[in-house]
């Protein structure tokens, strides 16, 4: 991806890549940037980077700040192997298309009642990288599909930077397949009765990076109550077949707490690294 490209991605997920001499009129251009697009400087992928961390941290823009390189997987992750929890995964269900019937036909916990539809996922079969959420949301809820409100355009940017689009290289599920009333937290018997669907799904896909977006996903993924902040930079390992699992923040706190979508980026390029680990060259 060439440089202009991946500065447009990051300003999408509202990271700023331009260089601006005077840090009141970086501020004032940003709060515009939806009217009307700055100048954007020519800048590469690891100065758009750097960018990003000053911009984010509240300091002023300066092109000549030094760019710190960093390794393309931190020297002090500590892998942590966290045992798959134990689920009831249902034995007759055998193939994808059945495990959607399933799925859309559920019953099992009360959320089928107040549902629009179930929401089985959306994405290529052949994805070797599977995003999971939290559960659907009222636009998901009518439109059948995860991450399409303002936290999936914001998901979308995100994949796009590293590579990733829904139509044609990962899959995105929830934990959830049916949406909480007023988008409150899955209950822990709702988890319970659908997990197994998730768990389905990813044996059914074989993934080879997962990527936990959010504090839900990520301790019901990893069977943890462990914060997601300590959960964030470390490469877990996901199921028998040792998945590398990375947890970030979910899009809907990020455009609550833009701030932190610098370490969200830092965490897409650690999973991105984790994945072109694996990848023979
Ligand atoms: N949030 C999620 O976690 N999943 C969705 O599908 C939509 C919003």
């Amino acid at each position: 991806m060439d440089a202009l490209r991946r500065n447009q991605y990051l300003r999408t997920i509202g990271v700023d890549v331009w260089v601006s001499r005077h840090s009141a009129a970086a501020a004032y251009e940003a709060s515009s940037r939806e009217a009307a697009e700055p100048p954007v400087a020519q800048a590469s992928a690891s100065e758009a980077a750097a960018v990003l961390l000053a911009q984010t941290s509240g300091r002023a823009l300066h092109k000549a700040e030094p760019v710190v390189a960093r390794p393309s997987v931190s020297v002090d992750v500590v892998p942590a192997v966290v045992p798959t929890p134990v689920l009831d995964v249902p034995p007759t269900v055998t193939t994808w298309e059945s495990l959607r019937t399933e799925v859309l036909a559920c019953t099992k916990c009360p959320l089928h009642g107040s549902r629009t539809q179930g929401v089985f996922g959306v994405g290529s079969r052949e994805a070797q990288w599977l995003v999971v959420g939290e559960a659907p949301g009222a636009e998901e809820d009518r439109r059948g599909e995860p991450f399409v409100g303002r936290a999936g355009h914001l998901l979308d940017a995100m994949l796009k930077a590293i590579g990733l689009s829904r139509g044609s290289n990962v899959y995105i599920a929830n934990v959830l397949k049916s949406r909480p009333p007023g988008n409150r937290d899955p209950k822990p018997e709702e988890v319970a009765a659908c997990l197994p669907y998730l768990m389905r799904q990813i044996e059914l896909l074989q993934p080879r990076v997962m990527l936990a977006v959010g504090r839900i996903a990520a301790q019901n993924l990893l069977a943890t109550d462990v914060p997601l902040g300590r959960l964030r930079g470390k490469v877990h390992r996901f199921g028998e077949l040792n998945t590398p699992l990375i947890v970030t923040y979910h899009p809907a706190y990020l455009l609550r707490t833009p701030g932190d979508k610098r370490k969200a980026w830092e965490d897409l390029k650690f999973a991105r690294s984790v994945f072109q680990g694996l990848t023979p060259t």
